[in-house]
Formats: C-alpha cells, structure tokens, sequence
C-alpha cells in the first residue's frame, strides 16, 4: 500500500479499532497507527466493565459472538447505598433489562485489534508512535512516525488515550479537571460466581466487583484522597485488603486467590478536549477521559467511534469534503456526553451526595421502578435532564413518602 489513505487513525485500542473497522467497512483505505509493537498488547490500568450503551455498537462491529466465545459476562450493575442494595430487575412480563458485558482487556484489547487487522482496506501498522501532525493551509493532512514514515489523508484520527500526543499537537483547547479520589485494582480467583457488577456507594469512597471471563472476578477501589493517600502510600497492599474487606457484604477475598499485584493511581485528572479540528477528530479518551469510577471510558470509545462514522464516513470514503461532518461529529458528542461529564467531573472534586442524589438513589433502593429508571441513567442509556426530571423527582418522593409512612 502507499503512504496515502483515506483516514489515518492514531491508537489501535478500543476506539481506534472500533473507528477504523467501522470507516473501511463503508469502503476507505484505513491506515491504523499502534506504538506498541505485539499484537496481544493491552491496557493494563482498567476495570474494563462494559456499560450497556455500548452494546449496539458492539453488534455492528460483530464482536459480541467472539468476545461471548472468549468468556465475557453479561451483566447488570447492582449498587450499595446507605438506604440499602439498588437491584435493578426487568419488569414482571416485560423484557430483560439492558445488559453490559464484563471482560479483561487482555482478552478484549488482542481480539478487536485482529478484527480490525483482518478487515479489508485497514492496514494495521504496529511499533511506530506517532510523533508528528502533517499540515497545509490550516489544515492536518497526515501524521509522521517515530519510525520515520509520513503518512497523508483527508482525516487524521487521534484515537491514542488519555495523555493524547494527536491532542497535543493538534493544539485544540483542553479542560483539565482534579480527581480527587485513588484508584486502585486487582484481580482474584475463587471467589463465588455472581451475575451482578457490584459498586458500593460509601459516599464519598466506592469500591467495585466485577466478575470477568476465565473465573476472574476483578475488585477495585476508589477512596477519597484527602482521607486515604498516605495510608495507600504507606503500605498499598494492607490499606486495599483492609478496606475491601470493611465493605457491607463484603466481597470474599480471603476466600480466593489474589492472582494480580494490586495497581492504581494516585493521580488521574478529567482530561477534556475539544473532539475535532480541521482535517482532525478525536476519539476515546483522546477526546474525553473522564473519572474511571463510572466504569464508562471503553464504552464511549466504542460510541465515538461511531459517532465520528456515521458523520464524517460517507465523505471520507466517497471523496467529498470532510469539515462540514466533523463539525456534526462535534454536537454529537458534546450533545451525548457533556451533561454526564459535567455531574462526573464535580462528584470527582469529592463532595457529598446532592440533594437529587440522595432522593432518586434511597428512592432506587426502596422501589422496583426507581432501581430500573437508576439503571438506565448508570448504564447510559438516559441522560442527566431525564434522569432528574421533574417528574422523576416527584416519583421517587412519592416512593420515599410511602416509606415513612410504612415504617
Ligand atoms: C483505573 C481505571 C479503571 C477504568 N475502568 C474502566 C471501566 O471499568 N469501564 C470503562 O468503560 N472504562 C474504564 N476505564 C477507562 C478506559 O480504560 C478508557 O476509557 C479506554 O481504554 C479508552 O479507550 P481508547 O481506545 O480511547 O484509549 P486507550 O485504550 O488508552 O488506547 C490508546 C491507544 O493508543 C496507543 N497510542 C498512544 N499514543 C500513541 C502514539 N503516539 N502513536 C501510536 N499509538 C499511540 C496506545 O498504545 C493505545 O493502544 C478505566 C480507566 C482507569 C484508569
């Protein structure tokens, strides 16, 4: 192939991948840019929970078959709170509810990038970062490699994570934002088989348990810094076991087998990147990297990817200008994921619960009605105005009233 493509995409993890299966199934000449050298590489610091607003693009990709042979758990998420278990269940007669998928990115990361690599019109070249923008008249026109090649194409996609080298040169505008939480994980075997994800509200502190393909359930925690740094810091391994096992309904992590070394961060800002510029769109976390404690980073890889097809693609494959898509590419994402981001990024600055919170989540834990409507807003498949609509309000007020009543 020559060095000239259609669109050329930088990060062959989840949302490159994602983007360059979806642009040369619409018939472009994709060239998919990896700075790791294996193709079994994988991102190592996640908790890899799917939510289930990824699942339609999962199913367009063809993935769902292959990572369900592969081992991935279907599952729904199941929430401590102070007022109780939030236990989202389908209706009686109706549907099941919305499924997430959890599976290691050991398994996910190496199977998409073979799907990727085997679909005709991406050339997928592994070992050379990406450490140059190509630019004419105002605009991105291609990248250069550390190894030396130039490539050019009428889009240049930035689908390299969080600490996005296309992001930076490109120059678009970022806001960055404090966590102030930890983060930390481990993998464990023998563990008894669960069919919810489990996230414990503590308020400000959460802690995760997410059963995975191959037996492995994954245990993670996200304390408040202010309270916890300098234990985590002083004897990491201690501080994570003491408070897993202080969790109500603990998960039982003395009765299985630790089989990973306990990983973390102590520092993970809200990184947040205007999603495209000319000639030049961003994806994944390039785009957005928002607070890990939602388990919703992989799955927004997934839909920006095909947010970014379905407005630029026709173009991009056709020969026809691609401005006027990106543009469109840009309401999308903002239309989809600023209202969410925005309640993330202030939660992640660590303050209680609000006083919307704590109506819609005690009224979740006390009512069938209120856990499904939680479930929709967790799994995303809603946004924050519906979630805390008026009438939703008055609901779980309702909800809440009848329990004072009842007690
Ligand atoms: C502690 C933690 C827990 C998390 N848990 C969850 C969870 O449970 N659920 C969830 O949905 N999300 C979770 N996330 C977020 C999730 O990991 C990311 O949102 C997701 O990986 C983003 O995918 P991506 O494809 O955009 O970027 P990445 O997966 O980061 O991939 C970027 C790719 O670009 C490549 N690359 C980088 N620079 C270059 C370059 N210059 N040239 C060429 N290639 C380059 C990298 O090698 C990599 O392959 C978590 C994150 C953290 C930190």
């Amino acid at each position: 192939m020559s060095d000239d493509y259609d669109v050329v995409i930088v990060g062959a993890s989840i949302a490159g991948c994602a983007a360059a299966i979806l642009f040369a199934n619409l018939g472009a000449r994709v060239a998919l840019l990896e700075k790791h050298s294996g193709m079994d590489a994988y991102k190592v610091l996640c908790t890899h929970t799917l939510q289930p607003s990824c699942m339609p693009v999962i199913k367009t990709l063809g993935l769902l078959p292959p990572l369900e042979q592969a081992g991935a758990r279907r599952h729904v998420t199941h929430l401590w709170t102070r007022w109780g278990w939030i236990e989202p269940r389908p209706a009686p007669g109706r549907e099941p509810l919305p499924h997430g998928l959890n599976v290691r990115r050991q398994t996910l990361d190496p199977l998409l990038r073979r799907l990727a690599a085997e679909t005709p019109g991406v050339d997928l070249r592994l070992g050379g970062g990406v450490n140059g923008l190509l630019e004419e008249n105002g605009r991105f026109t291609g990248v250069s490699t550390t190894d030396g090649a130039r490539l050019t194409a009428r889009l240049v996609v930035g689908a390299d994570g969080r600490a996005s080298t296309v992001g930076s040169l490109s120059g678009l505008p970022v806001r960055l934002s404090a966590n102030n939480r930890l983060g930390f994980l481990a993998h464990y075997r023998g563990l008894p088989d669960d069919d919810a994800s489990r996230v414990w509200f503590l308020d400000p502190d959460t802690a995760f348990a997410f059963p995975n393909d191959d037996g492995v359930t994954v245990i993670a925690c996200s304390p408040a810094k202010e309270h916890h740094a300098s234990a985590f810091r002083a004897d990491l391994e201690g501080s994570f076991e003491r408070f897993v096992r202080a969790l109500p309904d603990a998960p039982p992590i003395d009765r299985g087998e630790r089989i990973s070394k306990i990983i973390g961060t102590r520092d993970l800002p809200n990184v947040y990147r205007k999603p495209y510029g000319p000639g030049l769109a961003l994806v994944g976390d390039a785009a957005l990297a928002t607070d890990p404690l939602w388990g919703v980073g992989c799955g927004w890889a997934f839909q920006s990817a095909q947010w970014l097809v379905d407005a630029v693609g026709p173009a991009v494959a056709g020969g026809g200008d691609v401005l006027p898509g990106l543009e469109a590419y840009g309401g999308k994402h903002r239309s989809a994921l600023d209202s969410h981001h925005k309640l993330m990024e202030d939660y992640s600055a660590v303050r209680p619960f609000n006083v919307f919170e704590r109506l819609l989540l005690s009224a979740a834990a006390r009512d069938a009605g209120a856990a499904r409507h939680y479930h929709a807003f967790a799994s995303r498949l809603i946004d924050v105005k519906e979630f805390a609509s008026p009438g939703s309000l008055l609901r779980a007020a309702r909800v809440n009233a009848l329990h004072r009543l009842r007690k």
